[in-house]
């Protein structure tokens, strides 16, 4: 047995099997390469489910670690730790200058948003509306926020109070509104959704509708968010400003946190007693995720996504024109799915095969979400890569 094979018939004996695993083990990352236990370097357009967003073990992410590390690791919430309080406030001043709570997770970020939602609003209102083909995480109260009967499957009945309308149309989402609204949670660009944004008329349609009723407008922003959509936050291309915002998967630059930001007024309502996380906000996480902001700044990743972002969708634009599977292309900045007119997961994995990491979701998109310091040659080799695959013809 190789050293792969023995870790697989490891994870069989003792991992248990969520997870359709493909069979490579990856030894090491490196900026916007993994490299497998064989040697082979794979070019990742899809690092960590877009966690990594600054790319795998960016030096200033890891120094800020190692040095953090060597200080303080954890110290829980009882008592005061600088990071926390300084990744609050770079965040606040890059948003719509709210406060913050920290866990570990975009589920658990989307949870405290939705418990804060209830603890806010009247006693009488109860009731999530969001929308059809979301996703907002696995534990029972987001999967039940998730719109997608797939996803639900063996786990009715699910919590009440959850009304799912189709993205984009007002007039089912004024219909869908009543006085038991608690929250309407959004994500600005669905990700796992198949890459599909809200209208800006949607957008202002919930805000309004919102502020009209007395609930909250939430924003999921645990994929768009820390810039890989050209902005800080994907609501900034909009007209909009929330009362509470999740975030995540890019936010640790690979270490893991989520984060809730409320506006002033509405974090009132978390008061002691009525959410905790243990590891929530730790030393460590909160010393990565400072450095991830750093980062960006240092080096102009913001327009980096948005010059990039550009190139990709042109030369996918450039490849539709030669395929006629490829039905569109649709994103912003490094957020970007090609919509194709059959399943993608054999293009996925021959691309792979050629050493290059894209995702499929929604069975027919295919879904590039470079790191943010992806450079147009690492695009031009992505794109040549599936160019050849492509060419092979599709099955
Ligand atoms: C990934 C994701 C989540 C869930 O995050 P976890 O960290 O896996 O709990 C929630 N919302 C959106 C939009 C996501 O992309």
């Amino acid at each position: 047995m190789n050293v792969t094979e023995e870790v697989i018939s490891q994870f069989d004996k003792f991992v248990i099997g969520n997870y359709p695993r493909l069979p490579r083990l990856i030894v090491k990352g490196e900026g916007c390469y993994l490299f497998d236990s064989e040697g082979r370097r794979i070019l990742d357009m899809f690092p960590g489910w877009a966690v990594s967003a600054l790319g795998h073990c960016h030096p200033k992410v890891v120094e800020a670690l190692r040095r953090q590390a060597g200080e303080l690791i954890h110290i829980d919430n009882t008592f005061y730790s600088k990071p926390q309080g300084q990744l609050a406030q770079l965040l606040s001043e890059r948003a719509f200058g709210g406060k913050c709570f920290f866990c570990n997770s975009g589920a658990e970020a989307n949870e405290a948003a939705m418990k804060l939602a209830r603890l806010h609003t009247e006693p009488a209102k109860y009731r999530f509306i969001t929308v059809e083909g979301s996703f907002h995480g696995r534990t029972l109260a987001t999967l039940t926020a998730t719109g997608q009967p797939k996803h639900h499957e063996g786990f009715l009945p699910l919590l009440p109070g959850f009304s799912y309308v189709p993205l984009n149309d007002i007039a089912a989402l004024e219909s869908a509104f009543t006085d038991e609204v608690a929250a309407v949670m959004i994500e600005p660009i669905q990700g796992e959704g198949g890459i599909r944004a809200a209208s800006a008329e949607y957008m202002d349609a919930i805000r309004t509708l919102c502020t009209q009723y007395g609930a909250l407008m939430i924003l999921d922003e645990v994929q768009t968010c820390m810039g890989r959509t050209g902005k800080w936050f994907a609501y900034q291309h909009y007209e909009v400003e929330p009362d509470v915002m999740t975030m995540a998967k890019a936010l640790g630059g690979g270490v893991a946190i989520g984060a809730m930001m409320a506006t002033e007024t509405v974090s009132k309502s978390l008061v002691p007693g009525t959410h905790a996380s243990t590891f929530g906000g730790n030393a460590l996480a909160c010393a990565a995720a400072v450095a991830v902001i750093e980062a960006i700044e240092e080096e102009g990743l913001l327009r980096n996504a948005i010059e990039v972002g550009g190139y990709i969708q042109r030369k996918l634009l450039a490849l539709k024109e030669r395929f006629s599977v490829i039905e569109g292309v649709r994103g912003k900045g490094l957020m970007v799915g090609v919509q194709l007119t059959i399943p993608g997961v054999e293009i996925v994995n021959r691309c792979l095969e050629r050493g290059l990491r894209i995702n499929c979701t929604h069975e027919s998109v295919l879904r590039f979400m470079p790191p943010m310091i992806a450079t147009e040659a690492q695009i031009d080799s992505a794109i040549e890569i599936l160019t050849g695959v492509m060419e092979e013809g599709t099955p």
